[in-house]
């Protein structure tokens, strides 16, 4: 089943592109080309574009789609080797008009122009409103559905993210045979899309005592900055296991760049990089123990739909839907892992639950990858699953203006920018909570900022972002802007030049005495006066769900009578009540890695 796995680089190079934003001129809220007024049915209809990455480079597609109809699909651009990639540049996008779905064949022989163009066509629907794993299920041998299947496991986790996977390979490392279902077509979930910055400490460490930073401060951060509704013993089990978890992954061989620096809203410089970007270094290592062991399998475009309990409550297995429709009964000897995520996606749940935003409906856009849909609140809840804390939802003033993503971000750390608003003024503490971050950006014109930077991150501009962009690139597609003085940067992105001016000059003053300013910043390394400077424009982004189902210091399921739902476990961000109110930046990785391996230790345990 493993080797089925899709070529997993192929797909984060696919996930990259496809977080990409089309190109965004300054004051641009909306994707370009779509009608003033929608008509109702199952799309926007519109021209859509976008590119996702084949075998030579980008592959460009134009994609346009009535109410109901996908009408045409055009390869506008591609570096495809000729002869190899003609028949599946001219097969695909027929096919795809053809069935009226994204489950075409892959042409033999082209498999990655294929897919390129697959990838491209699912971002181009994403953006149409439609329901793209709906339309990956449609085309292709549609007759030739597979017979439905039972199969066994001592461990069945649900969600290859990255609770999902940590949970699967310790528990195949503690002797488990593990299967993993994943609704989608490829592992990483957010994780893979996530900035990659992890949090860990250790006493007495070279790090900590550089960084006056200990677990204690650690785990106070935490605390304090969920407003105190984290609980604490599962904040005391996040924090005291993040570094082991480190060591665990370099052991699997994942590598780390050399050094600690401070994430957005991470308050303090504990935040370890990998060396691959965002998270692929994760998925690329736990690929890589999947394919060199035995007895670890995963279903992709495989979606859990039920857990399936015995008489005595007991979770005892789960059904799924596999990849042509059928129905596949996995039986857990020991125990499921419930690892599905958040529901950043699902702007029904986002709404009904949130307590913190009041506004977020479909006008606010998501970090998150289009799996992020909560299915596992429901799975759990069947079975009386407790939810803690639902309507903490994080969103962060990072988004990109056209899709959400993080992707076009500039900033390299924390230290070395600063926010302004459409007026050129500052308007927050730039190292302070994501949460008082993005509600201040809120309050600002059309909820839009500027982040701006300077010569000091970008000595050449060839430097990379979390994303792997440099800021060059990022300018040569219209999504940073460049001055070689602070006049003319203004000029490019339409603020009054004073007014930036004077931003930079009262942040340059104490940036030199590292003193507190009147927004209560205190986190400085360089001034920002070395031209060339940058900007890249940001809005506010739903971006993580802290509320979800309960569990205790084992990562065990607790019912709503207080008591441990035998046979289940879960991890990662379908779980509530860690991070309080407000994720601390780089909070997140350490969750999924520490609970993730609770889970699959004690359910192999069993
Ligand atoms: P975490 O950070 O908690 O690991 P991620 O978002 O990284 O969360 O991963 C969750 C994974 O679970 C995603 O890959 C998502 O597609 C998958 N998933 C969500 N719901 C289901 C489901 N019903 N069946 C199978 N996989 C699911």
């Amino acid at each position: 089943m493993k080797k089925s796995v899709v070529s997993l680089f192929l797909v984060l190079v696919l996930l990259l592109t496809a977080a990409c934003a089309p190109a965004a001129a300054p004051g641009a809220t909306e994707a370009p080309q779509e009608p003033a007024q929608e008509e109702a049915g199952a799309y926007k209809p519109g021209v859509y574009t976008a590119s996702a990455k084949g075998n030579n480079g980008d592959v460009k597609v134009e994609v346009e789609v009535s109410a109901n109809e996908i009408v045409s699909v055009k390869v506008l651009e591609h570096q495809e080797t000729p002869t190899i990639s003609d028949k599946a540049i001219a097969d695909i996008p027929a096919a795809i008009v053809d069935v009226q779905g994204l489950g075409v064949e892959t042409v033999s022989g082209a498999t990655f122009t294929s897919k390129a163009i697959l990838e491209a066509v699912a971002a181009c629907m994403e953006q149409a409103g439609a329901d793209v794993e709906a339309l990956k299920r449609i085309g292709g041998d549609a007759a030739a559905q597979a017979e439905d299947q039972t199969l066994s496991a001592d461990v069945i986790i649900i969600g290859a993210g990255g609770a999902g996977m940590a949970a699967a390979v310790q528990a195949n490392q503690d002797g488990a045979s593990v299967i993993v279902l994943e609704k989608q077509s490829s592992i990483g979930g957010n994780t893979i899309l996530s900035g990659g910055a992890f949090n860990a400490v250790r006493d007495g460490s070279e790090e900590a005592i550089a960084n006056k930073d200990s677990v204690q401060l650690h785990y106070e951060q935490t605390i304090n900055g969920g407003d105190n509704q984290g609980d604490p013993e599962l904040v005391r089990t996040l924090v005291e296991n993040a570094y082991d978890g480190l060591d665990w992954l370099k052991a699997l061989g994942m590598e780390f760049k050399e050094g600690v620096f401070t994430v957005t809203g991470g308050l303090w410089p504990r935040a370890h990089k990998p060396a691959d970007p965002v998270g692929t270094g994760f998925f690329i290592t736990y690929q890589r123990y999947v394919d060199e062991h035995e007895n670890i399998d995963i279903l992709l475009n495989t979606k859990a739909e039920q857990l399936i309990v015995d008489g005595n409550g007991k979770v005892t297995g789960v059904t799924a839907t596999g990849e042509t429709g059928n129905t596949i009964t996995c039986n857990a000897n020991k125990a499921v892992i419930l690892a599905t995520g958040g529901f950043s996606k699902n702007v029904e749940m986002r709404m009904e639950y949130d307590t913190i935003w009041g506004v977020l409906d479909e006008s606010v856009p998501s970090t998150n990858h289009s799996g992020a849909t909560g299915d596992g609140i429901y799975l759990a809840q069947e079975v009386g699953a407790e939810l803690v804390q639902m309507g903490n939802i994080q969103l962060l003033p990072l988004g990109d203006p056209v899709t959400g993503s993080l992707s076009g971000n500039i900033e390299l750390d924390v230290e070395r920018r600063i926010f302004v608003n459409k007026n050129g003024e500052r308007f927050v503490d730039e190292g302070g909570r994501r949460d008082a971050m993005t509600k201040a950006l809120f309050e600002q014109e059309d909820g839009w900022m500027w982040i701006i930077v300077d010569s000091h991150c970008y000595p050449t501009g060839d430097e990379k972002n979390n994303f792997n962009e440099s800021v060059n690139q990022l300018i040569a597609e219209g999504r940073a802007y460049k001055g070689e003085t602070v006049a003319e940067l203004a000029a490019a992105i339409g603020v009054p030049a004073e007014n930036l001016q004077k931003s930079l000059d009262d942040f340059n003053a104490h940036a030199a005495t590292k003193e507190k300013d009147e927004f209560g910043r205190t986190l400085y390394s360089d001034p920002i006066d070395k031209g060339p400077f940058y900007a890249a424009a940001r809005v506010p982004t739903v971006h993580h769900c802290m509320g979800g189902v309960k569990i205790n210091t084992n990562a065990q399921v607790i019912n709503t009578n207080g008591e441990i739902i035998e046979g289940l476990y879960a991890a990662g961000e379908v779980t509530g009540g860690i991070h309080g109110a407000n994720r601390l930046g780089g909070n997140a990785l350490a969750d999924i890695l520490v609970f993730g391996r609770i889970a699959g230790r004690n359910a192999a345990a069993k």
